[in-house]
């Protein structure tokens, strides 16, 4: 006899996953239908005019792709790479590394131009490192989740349209949670996930993206051998799974035969864009906000230093430095442990020496802050850690309380 498993209940303070909300656990319950079913389809259309809200974007194309979040930045960036094509990706966290990942195993000839993590570019280092390079493509990360940092986008996004330069940004981790401006920030293609400011399970990634892209995809558009033997594409995408040329065509009222959609999850996110924009995304920018002004309280009072520059932070992430002799490991598994809370570490060079404290979607509540605050100073003085004993709490009510 095999048991059935258990999860504990957690305080999910991470940049993701985050807790996803109750009632999309519960609208996941919902019993299957088809997939191309009259009530999925209407399901179906409702999410795509939903997802457009917080990208604030009139395109006609926005709609999910099956698979987490680096799926829907594979399928934007396969799309308009044909070998050889440049694309400029500016670094200034992991992610951005990720995109050059996908686009040089897409054959791009990649140009990195990497600056220290702690900070973000200048809009004006960007656009001359356009001019120089003359790229087909330039990809950038909105927030940088390994460090806590957002990059202000627009004027990049504007210059790349008045020279025919395709604009692609990963907004995965501000989705929801920040404002994003897909149209007035000229951006072509824009990517988010769910498991972040949208309490929606991961497995699906967001995309969205203009008439311009929709050029390419159609240019590039091959039917299925067993579908059609006519429709051959020379210039088609290189994946079957990640065509946008092809998912367009399941997501529009052409309704083609591609995969099996995922139907509990697309219930998942019809009930988190659907409470999203119930709640308001102006509201729920202030929600983040909110917090993120209280964890910051809450950090440096408790004499806690955090990393990078706070005038380009992140509202949904705060990256602290792991103070002298602390072993942060130890403090992350004491904090699951003994507290039910989890925080992340990060990446590459920052792995050991920062923490990171999510406040993202459901997760981000005054109830989690002010128990990852308590349980964080309550694990360092365990540690031998010397802090401003009783400050961290009272510093976060100080905010919420007024
Ligand atoms: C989380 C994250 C990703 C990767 O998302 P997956 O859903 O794990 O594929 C990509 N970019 C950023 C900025 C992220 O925060």
């Amino acid at each position: 006899m095999i048991e059935p498993f258990m999860t504990p209940i957690r305080t999910i303070m991470t940049p993701g996953p985050v807790e996803a909300h109750p009632s999309v656990l519960r609208a996941m319950g919902t019993p299957i239908v088809g997939q191309f079913d009259p009530t999925f389809l209407k399901v179906m259309d409702e999410v795509k005019e939903m997802i457009k809200v917080p990208f604030q974007t009139k395109n006609k194309q926005a709609f999910a792709i099956d698979g987490t979040s680096r799926s829907g930045l594979e399928a934007a960036l396969i799309a308009l790479i044909e070998p050889g094509d440049k694309v400029l990706i500016p670094v200034y966290g992991r992610f951005a590394f990720l995109l050059g990942e996908i686009c040089e195993r897409a054959q791009a000839e990649v140009i990195y131009e990497e600056k220290e993590w702690d900070g973000v570019f200048s809009q004006e280092t960007v656009i001359d490192m356009i001019d120089h390079h003359q790229p087909k493509i330039v990809a950038m990360v909105h927030g940088e989740t390994a460090n806590g940092q957002m990059q202000p986008l627009d004027k990049i996004g504007p210059y790349c349209q008045n020279h025919n330069i395709f604009f692609v940004v990963d907004t995965v981790a501000t989705y929801g949670g920040v404002p994003i401006k897909v149209d007035e920030w000229g951006i072509d293609i824009a990517i988010a996930g769910t498991q972040k400011c949208l309490s929606v399970p991961s497995g699906l990634s967001l995309i969205t993206y203009n008439d311009k892209v929709e050029k390419v995809l159609d240019s590039r558009y091959q039917k299925e051998l067993g579908l059609s033997k006519e429709f051959r594409n020379d210039r088609h995408i290189a994946s079957n799974y990640l065509d946008l040329s092809q998912l367009q065509r399941y997501w529009s009222s052409e309704r083609i035969n591609h995969h099996t959609e995922a139907t509990s999850l697309i219930y998942a996110l019809h009930e988190g864009l659907r409470l999203l924009l119930n709640e308001g995304i102006d509201n729920s920018y202030a929600r983040h906000q909110l917090n993120d002004q209280a964890i910051v309280a809450g950090i440096t009072a408790m004499g806690l230093e955090m990393y990078g520059d706070p005038e380009t932070k992140m509202p949904t992430v705060t990256p602290i430095m792991v103070p002298e002799g602390i072993e942060a490991e130890s403090v992350r598994s004491m904090l699951l442990e003994h507290f039910g809370v989890e925080i992340a570490s990060s990446f590459g060079a920052l792995q050991g020496k920062v923490w990171r404290i999510g406040n993202m979607g459901f997760s981000s509540r005054h109830e989690n802050v002010l128990h990852v605050l308590g349980a964080l100073e309550a694990t360092l003085l365990y540690h031998g850690a010397t802090l401003n004993r009783g400050q961290a709490v009272q510093a976060a009510l100080t905010i919420y309380h007024k």
